[in-house]
């Protein structure tokens, strides 16, 4: 079940929330401030954070700041008057959604599923995938860490994650980055896999999500991941 944090120093507002979040499946946890969302996300990540931005401490403009730092969480604002957020400036910040109080907490909700559909983690194994691919950004991010992929980094992994376990020759993972298989070009992929894995292993140190084929290729594997 997707978690969501709430940080809203209203309690009405929050009870209302947690009242509609969970009534359609969710989990939540509510905190009152920035700098307290900010260290709960570090210790649990949340799947998507809601959140106000007339906070007590430091603003929600500040909060998801610091927040981009370390996490490409989904955040969507929650406005206490029309103007307070400019749409430019708060997606500029790094928000994916926001709304003006008062709101219909169905509508909240609703707009809580497209988000988390939009970024849904590709291949959900038994454990769970740890990826999570934002096509529309072009981004992937591995056990809540956003990886810095150059654009054919991020093809080839895309290409492995949408078929768990299938074993892709070379060929086939330079025709999925888009470049022309001759036979040159095979051994970069193996040097973009290698980078890929140094990259990965940054976040995970244990894990080897990408797994070699000796003569076939490599595949993307859940399991070890
Ligand atoms: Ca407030």
């Amino acid at each position: 079940m997707p978690h969501i944090l709430i940080v809203e120093d209203e309690a009405a507002i929050a009870d209302t929330l947690i009242f509609v979040l969970q009534g359609e499946g969710f989990t939540t946890t509510w905190l009152t401030l920035g700098q307290a969302a900010l260290d709960h996300q570090r210790q649990t990540p949340a799947d998507l954070i809601i959140l106000d931005i007339g906070l007590p401490d430091i603003t929600g403009f500040e909060t998801c700041k610091q927040l981009r730092r370390f996490s490409e969480v989904p955040v969507m604002f929650l406005s206490a008057r029309d103007g307070e957020i400019d749409r430019v400036v708060g997606l500029e910040i790094g928000a994916d959604d926001y709304v003006v109080k008062p709101f219909s907490p169905r509508e909240v909700a609703a707009r809580v599923k497209a988000i988390l559909k939009r970024v849904a983690p590709v291949a959900a194994s038994a454990n769970g995938s740890r990826f999570q691919v934002d096509q529309e950004r072009v981004q992937i991010s591995y056990g809540g860490q956003l990886l810095n992929l150059t654009r054919h980094e991020f093809r080839l992994l895309n290409c492995l994650l949408e078929q768990p376990e299938r074993v892709f020759s070379r060929e086939q993972l330079l025709d999925a980055v888009g470049v022309p298989a001759d036979a040159g070009y095979e051994r970069n992929i193996d040097s973009h896999i290698k980078s890929l894995r140094s990259k990965l292993r940054s976040v995970a140190a244990e894990a080897e999500p990408i797994q070699t084929h000796r003569g076939l290729g490599y595949s993307y594997s859940p399991s070890h991941s």
